[in-house]
């Protein structure tokens, strides 16, 4: 079933707009998705009636926004099929839920001459985390590639993994090439070994209903801001029992059970893990955009933000001297492309300039842009509130740009 693209279009203030005197195409959602009226009116709500730090006094503001906080927590909790809230863990974005895990899975159980495994399609944010904690602890990184179709080369990874492999991190899905990666499998194969697995799914949450417990993962990450909530918020969903043995990221306040300059003892999960003020007008914001796609069907709006992609990949297709990076026969809305003889960032300005925006750049992914050996590409992204009048506006404004050059 198509969504009412009308109705979901008016939840999206945002979008009703020109751009440079023509109405506002927004391709880059992999980057940052809009945000419906209804989140936006819950962070105005708490900014404006109901403001006060949570968990730490007895009044009447501090109870409302301690119990959204907590309620917000469980939203989360059933939006991933956790087994329990303490393992979903406030953080401010997929970046620093990696970094928590590199870091203090780090600390706890990787020597050196350990192993991490991380694809060759990854986010900068889920190599870097990784590559620090190897050089502090004297590990090392080994990179599971991809073909040229953008399918990682899975037939490699059984024999990738050793006795000394202590991790596993992959994203589900590309943010450059679009890819789905077939995570369910990864991960039953890395078990087989014992290797605990982090799943990347800043690119996926806003697509697809998680359920970590049915793929079994062992950690998974996401940002809010990509999902139709606010920014400076995301989640890290880790097993409790990896959770409990690992030692805190950041010390402060909430995360402590009792200070003294003896010595610190610190709170349970998911406390230990959130130190200081969180972002907690964030966290509701986000559990009201988690709501917003629990009251839609979301494999229809996936569904329907696949039709877009294969127009979308029809329509680029025909155009000459245009080529696609990433053709993975599971893909979600996302196309890279570079055009013959255009650099990536006149065509990126020339759209903005007819009301297109697009992302250019080395999409924080800087192996892949090695892989292909180009410096940068063109990236488009769908969200469901995209249409296909767009796409023939963005085609037919690629064919004019061309025929300038
Ligand atoms: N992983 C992937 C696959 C991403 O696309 C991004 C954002 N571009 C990140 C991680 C990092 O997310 P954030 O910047 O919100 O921390």
């Amino acid at each position: 079933m198509t969504p009412d693209l009308i109705k979901i279009r008016k939840d999206f203030p945002i979008l009703d707009q020109n751009v440079n005197g023509k109405p506002l195409v927004y391709f880059d959602n992999a980057a940052t998705s809009q945000r419906p009226q209804q989140v936006i009116d819950r962070i105005n709500d708490f900014s404006l009636l109901i403001n006060g730090n949570i968990h730490r006094a007895t009044h009447f503001f501090a109870n409302r926004t301690t119990e959204a906080f907590e309620g917000a927590r469980e939203t989360i909790r059933r939006f991933l099929n956790a087994g329990e809230p303490s393992e979903v863990i406030f953080t401010h974005g997929a970046t620093e839920s990696i970094n928590l895990v590199a870091h203090s899975f780090g600390e706890a159980f990787i020597n050196p001459d350990d192993e991490v495994i991380v694809t060759e399609m990854e986010h900068h944010a889920n190599i870097v985390p990784w590559q620090m904690m190897c050089e502090r602890r004297g590990a090392k990184i080994k990179v599971l590639p991809f073909g040229d179709d953008g399918v990682l080369q899975l037939e490699l990874l059984d024999n990738m993994i050793t006795s000394r492999t202590k991790i596993l991190a992959v994203t589900h899905i590309s943010n450059s090439l679009g890819t789905v990666n077939p995570i369910a499998e990864i991960i039953s194969l890395a078990h087989r070994k014992n290797v605990p697995v982090l799943i990347d799914g800043a690119q996926a949450a806003p697509h697809f209903s998680i359920d970590v417990q049915t793929l079994d993962c062992d950690f998974y990450v996401f940002s809010g801001h990509k999902m139709y909530g606010p920014t400076g918020i995301g989640v890290l969903y880790g097993k409790r029992k990896w959770l409990d043995l690992m030692p805190p990221f950041l010390g402060g306040g909430e995360m402590i059970d009792r200070v003294t300059f003896v010595k610190t003892t610190y709170n349970e999960i998911p406390y230990k893990f959130e130190a200081g003020t969180p972002h907690y007008i964030g966290a509701i914001g986000l559990a009201t955009a988690v709501e917003y796609l629990n009251n839609h069907d979301i494999a229809s709006l996936n569904r329907y933000e696949h039709d877009l992609l294969e127009e979308a990949s029809f329509k680029l297709k025909q155009i000459e001297g245009l080529r696609i990076y990433g053709e993975a026969p599971d893909k979600a809305g996302v196309i890279s492309f570079n055009i013959e003889g255009i650099h990536p960032f006149d065509l990126g300005t020339l759209l903005d300039q007819l009301g297109i925006a697009v992302r250019t750049g080395r999409l924080c992914a800087d192996p892949v842009m090695d892989h292909f050996g180009v410096e940068n590409m063109v990236r488009a992204s769908f969200a469901f509130y995209n249409t296909v009048q767009e796409i023939e506006t963005f085609y037919m404004a690629l064919i004019r740009l061309k025929a300038m050059f």
